[in-house]
């Protein structure tokens, strides 16, 4: 388990390498929590509370899992205070933040290791097949969207679409175009907007990103009810 020194002295090593800015955390707080192996919220940093919560989970991984996961929590910490005044900012914390906290977190496990092979969440695998699964992922819970109306499984496809394009970002020179080989693969009212939110993130422009993003969530949000109202007639 992580002590807030030796946290903080790897937000020193984060600003450092990526030259993102972010304040030393305030606390660390070990929850049971199987959701994610770790979290920060946008109402804590926004209060100047920096607080950073890490699901015990995360203990059964060798260290620089552990560590890339508190460097990826660090983008969300710098994101959320670079944004804090943007009036979507959730939206762009679901996209943009999302890609590049994982663009972050697989540099970081490239860098420690020798090979092209990195250990991720335990599994000896490279960037480009955490980006395909990642896909997979992403293509599964936008069927999920059709099938069963559920929001969540909206949110889930936009936050593993997002997570594919920052593992894309490193391992493929141009990333939009594997995006255009592979967009089939989801259901065809997507793949417009996917491709779109796509371009935004990899020409890194977060506020077109979360703009696209809100869009496609409000015609989302109509298109689930009114699929709801069909099946109930
Ligand atoms: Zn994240």
């Amino acid at each position: 388990m992580f002590t807030l020194e030796q946290v903080n002295h790897e937000v020193d090593l984060f600003v450092k390498e990526t030259q993102m800015s972010i304040p030393p955390l305030t606390n660390i707080i070990h929850i049971d929590s199987h959701k994610s192996f770790a979290c920060v919220s946008s109402s804590d940093i926004a209060s100047g509370k920096y607080i950073i919560y890490i699901s015990n989970d995360l203990c059964q991984y060798d260290l620089d899992y552990q560590i890339s996961v508190l460097w990826h929590e660090f983008v969300h910490v710098h994101d959320i205070l670079y944004f804090k005044n943007i009036k979507n900012i959730k939206y762009i914390m679901a996209t943009c933040s999302e890609a590049f906290a994982t663009t972050t977190q697989l540099e970081y496990l490239c860098r420690k290791s020798n090979t092209k092979h990195i250990l991720y969440e335990g599994q000896l695998t490279t960037v480009s097949a955490v980006a395909q699964s990642y896909f997979r992922t992403s293509v599964q819970y936008c069927k999920d969207v059709l099938s069963t109306s559920n929001p969540k499984s909206f949110y889930n496809a936009i936050r593993n679409f997002s997570y594919c394009c920052g593992a894309i970002l490193l391992c493929w020179e141009d990333p939009l175009k594997f995006l255009k080989e592979n967009i089939d693969d989801y259901p065809e009212v997507f793949q417009h907007d996917l491709l779109q939110i796509g371009d935004a993130i990899f020409s890194k422009n977060p506020i077109r990103a979360g703009n696209l993003y809100e869009k496609l969530h409000r015609a989302q949000q109509k298109q689930a009810l009114e699929r709801i109202a069909n099946r109930n007639k």
